[in-house]
């Protein structure tokens, strides 16, 4: 079933009106018909049935009941800044895989620094990105991301699990350091992190782990990690 995120609450019975992006998605793109069921997503998280009417000028959703899907836990995803086709497609794949929240960060080694007054304008990009990889997926919630952070704020961060994923670490493997709770997992940037990062992300309670024998991508890494976590619950 096709999925809509209306920011707004919306309750059963309520006519939800489209925006102008959506009222195109619906008609041209997708080529949605009168009585046509479809998922729509509340900014508060609660997701319902809607069926589609046109009638006359407008075009609304009229809210039948709740549908319960939801996410199996939080997931953050610091990832250090890498190249900017790379981090749009991570940004993509990863709300696609169940990400909930993405914080980009400076790290020592990272070669892309977004200036302050280019911020706004990226993460509007960004977090647009993620909006539509989360409505394509059928997610009820949306990702999002955060203002790049330094290491030394990384603690605003922290979950249940945290750790690093480190391509030095030879004996503790992801799916050994995963259990039930909320994750917060870290991944360097393509030249890797620094080992002073890592002791510092050791101080901090991150645990390293290795991701296996093969020296992965940064953008591959952070895929590897959400479904590995996937396939762990
Ligand atoms: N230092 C390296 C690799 C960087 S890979 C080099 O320059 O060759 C980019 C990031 O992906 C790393 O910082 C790490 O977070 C993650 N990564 C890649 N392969 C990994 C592995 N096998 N185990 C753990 N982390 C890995």
């Amino acid at each position: 079933m096709r999925q809509f995120f209306a920011l707004q609450d919306l309750n059963i019975n309520d006519n939800y009106h489209f925006d102008e992006e959506q009222l195109h998605h619906l008609k041209d793109v997708l080529r949605m018909k009168e009585n046509d069921l479809m998922r729509i997503v509340c900014s508060n998280g609660k997701a319902f049935i809607g069926q589609l009417h046109f009638e006359r000028e407008s075009v609304f959703a009229t809210i039948l009941e709740e549908s319960f899907v939801t996410d199996k836990r939080e997931i953050t995803m610091v990832a250090s800044m890498i190249k900017r086709e790379k981090w749009e497609w991570l940004i993509q794949k990863s709300c696609e895989l169940g990400v909930s929240k993405i914080v980009p960060l400076e790290s020592k080694r990272c070669i892309v620094h977004i200036e302050e007054k280019q911020l706004d304008k990226k993460l509007n990009r960004w977090n647009k990105i993620a909006l539509e990889a989360c409505q394509q997926s059928n997610r009820n919630t949306i990702c999002e991301v955060v203002e790049p952070i330094k290491l030394k704020d990384i603690n605003e961060y922290k979950a249940d699990i945290n750790f690093v994923a480190y391509e030095n670490e030879n004996t503790k493997l992801l799916r050994d350091a995963l259990k039930d709770g909320s994750v917060c997992f870290v991944i360097g940037p393509e030249g890797g992190f620094e080992e002073s990062e890592v002791e510092f992300l050791t101080k901090q309670g991150f645990e390293t782990v290795s991701l296996g024998e093969r020296i992965l991508r940064a953008e591959t890494a952070g895929l590897f990690v959400l479904s590995v976590i996937e396939a762990y619950q």
